[in-house]
């Protein structure tokens, strides 16, 4: 799968993960007070908010664990959720005029923080901004406004949204930087590894089955009379071949990595198979190939070179021994495997 795919998989996940985390943790706490709420004995004005808080937790962790549900989806229904909480609560204020505590201040403050770090910048913005107006009109009529406390959370905004917006920037980069090492890597006609991303691999697989070399083989691959489907039929019709040999290289190597060598040459590397396995993929290869239909172009056919690491003393040589062999299977008569 390409890298950046990976690394966008990747980051989703772990966003995915820190959301379930995050849910269960609310749960926890959630249920932590109002267990302490209980034991108290005394009626107390919170038991309706930390139910609803507990139940709201709780469907949230269903909802991240349901993974159909897009991650981004999830992080916006609960900031949605948090501002129609904090709405309501800062209303209940207006009417009654009753103090500003500190669990509102935090719940400002918590908004702002995933506002901030799981919407677009200007998104989050239209929640906060308001939402904080909204507290100091609120603390206004309050009987205890806590105005160091109102002051202090308008100050931590603004710090929020300059480090998510720095956080923002490393999460771009980091996903440019994999699109731009993927397409360093990637052929661009076939969208296998180009020679360059082959030879690293290939060093880094060399290393891996240095204690067991002959689990490590390459397989040299060239199109036979590929001119003539060029020639007759033009470079468009040689194109599709190569990228249609390349599609079925991939679906039988299974895990192998598929590289274009050259032109019309594929080299697949195939690891953790026993000398005899690796010619059983070679010969399927030969005979997918064979079968292959493509509209207005003739049957195909590869000739190929199988060797594996212990005939050589190093990758280089491993792949002019495949090479040299393939060589010989052309000259054999092509459609062949040495
Ligand atoms: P043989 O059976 O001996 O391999 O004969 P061949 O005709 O396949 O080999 P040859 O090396 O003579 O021809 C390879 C051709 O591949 C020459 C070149 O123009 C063509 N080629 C190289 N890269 C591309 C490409 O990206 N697209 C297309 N359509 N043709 C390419
Ligand atoms: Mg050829
Ligand atoms: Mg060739």
């Amino acid at each position: 799968m390409p890298s950046a795919a990976v690394h966008a998989q990747k980051t989703d996940l772990q966003q995915r993960q820190l959301l379930v985390v995050l849910a269960l943790l609310s749960v926890l706490v959630q249920g932590l007070t109002l267990g302490y709420m209980v034991m108290e004995a005394q009626p107390s004005p919170r038991f309706t908010p930390v139910v609803f808080g507990l139940l709201l937790s709780v469907l949230v962790s269903v909802l991240t664990s349901t993974p159909r549900l897009a991650v981004a989806v999830i992080q916006r229904g609960v900031v949605a959720l948090l501002t129609g909480w904090l709405l309501l609560n800062l209303l209940s204020v207006m009417v009654t005029h009753r103090p500003i505590t500190s669990g509102l201040l935090l719940h400002t403050v918590v908004l702002s923080l995933l506002a901030f770090s799981w919407l677009p910048l200007r998104w989050a913005a239209i929640v906060a901004c308001p939402t904080y107006l909204f507290l100091c009109l609120c603390a206004s009529v309050s009987t205890s406004p806590d105005f160091p406390g109102v002051l202090l959370t308008g100050l931590i905004i603004p710090l929020i949204w300059q480090v998510t917006a720095d956080g923002h920037t490393v999460r771009t980069e980091r996903a440019r930087n994999a699109s731009l090492r993927e397409l360093a890597a990637t052929d661009e006609l076939t969208g296998v590894h180009n020679r360059r991303s082959g030879r690293a691999r290939l060093a880094a697989l060399a290393e891996r089955w240095a204690e067991t070399p002959d689990q490590l083989a390459v397989l040299m691959l060239d199109v036979d009379h590929f001119k003539r489907i060029n020639d007759g039929l033009g470079h468009d019709h040689g194109d599709e071949v190569l990228m249609a040999i390349a599609r079925l290289l991939r679906e039988v190597a299974g895990t192998g990595d598929v590289v274009r060598w050259g032109g019309e040459e594929f080299l697949v590397v195939l690891e953790g198979l026993k000398p005899q396995e690796a010619r059983a993929v070679g010969l399927r290869i030969l005979e997918e190939v064979r079968r292959t239909r493509l509209h207005g172009i003739p049957s195909l056919s590869v000739s190929g070179g199988l060797a594996s690491l212990d005939e050589a003393f190093d990758v280089r040589d491993l792949v002019r021994i495949a090479d040299q062999r393939l060589y010989q299977a052309k000259a054999g008569g092509r459609d062949q495997l040495i």
